[in-house]
């Protein structure tokens, strides 16, 4: 089962990872986007990891709910809310239980991604942090616990973003130009993934 540690490892392991690839999320937003992308995951995680250090939730769900809370406030960005909304519908599924299966964790992140899919109107194939994430969460598999499966299914989703053409966000506004370039939201929704395996493994 995972408990609320795990989630918090989880959430550092993501904030770290961001640190680390944060100048390459902000090159691909400034192909499609405003250039700002690392910037705002960066600021919004370590919010994030700052908040859990210090009030140190008890239960899965309070770790993800307070991370989406954090990320809403910190981050100015279309991210800002996605991602917020994603970790808050997520720990809202997941209640005050002190530990989890992985197949809960699989449900509440699929809730959570379709509550993203809603806040965003996006759907799969509009070159967005969808594209990463539904497959990512089909590839945790029936038991959940498919971390490494999800890793490659939201590596291989954002790869996938290069050929679209952009629906939604900033990277619409490009249309046909769009097109050729990797997702920026898609490549930090990878590293959310990689993280998870990683702190899992
Ligand atoms: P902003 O575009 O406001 O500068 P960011 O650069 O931080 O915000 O994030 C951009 C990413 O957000 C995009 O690459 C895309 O994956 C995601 N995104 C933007 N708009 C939407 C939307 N309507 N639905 C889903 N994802 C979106
Ligand atoms: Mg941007
Ligand atoms: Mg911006």
């Amino acid at each position: 089962a995972l408990d609320a540690d795990f989630f918090r490892r989880w959430l550092s392991a993501v904030s770290a990872a961001v640190d680390r690839e944060a100048e390459r999320l902000t090159e691909l937003d400034s192909a499609i986007g405003d250039a700002d992308h690392g910037a705002n995951m960066r600021r919004g995680l370590a919010a994030a990891v700052a908040a859990l250090e210090e009030e140190a939730p008890s239960s899965p769900g309070a770790v993800l709910t307070l991370a989406g809370r954090r990320l809403i406030s910190t981050v100015g960005g279309a991210s800002g809310p996605l991602y917020g909304t994603l970790l808050r519908r997520a720990g809202k599924v997941l209640g005050d239980q002190e530990s989890v299966e992985p197949e809960q964790l699989r449900e509440a992140l699929h809730t959570g991604v379709e509550a993203v899919a809603q806040l965003g109107s996006a759907a799969r194939g509009d070159k967005t942090m969808l594209d990463a994430l539904y497959p990512a969460v089909e590839a945790l598999g029936d038991s959940g616990g498919d971390f490494g499966a999800a890793r490659r299914a939201a590596e291989e989703g954002a790869a996938a973003t290069v050929p679209m053409r952009a629906r939604r966000g900033r990277a619409s506004y490009l249309g046909e130009r769009s097109v050729g370039h990797q997702d920026p939201g898609a490549t930090s929704s990878a590293l959310f993934f990689a993280a998870l395996a990683e702190t899992a493994g």
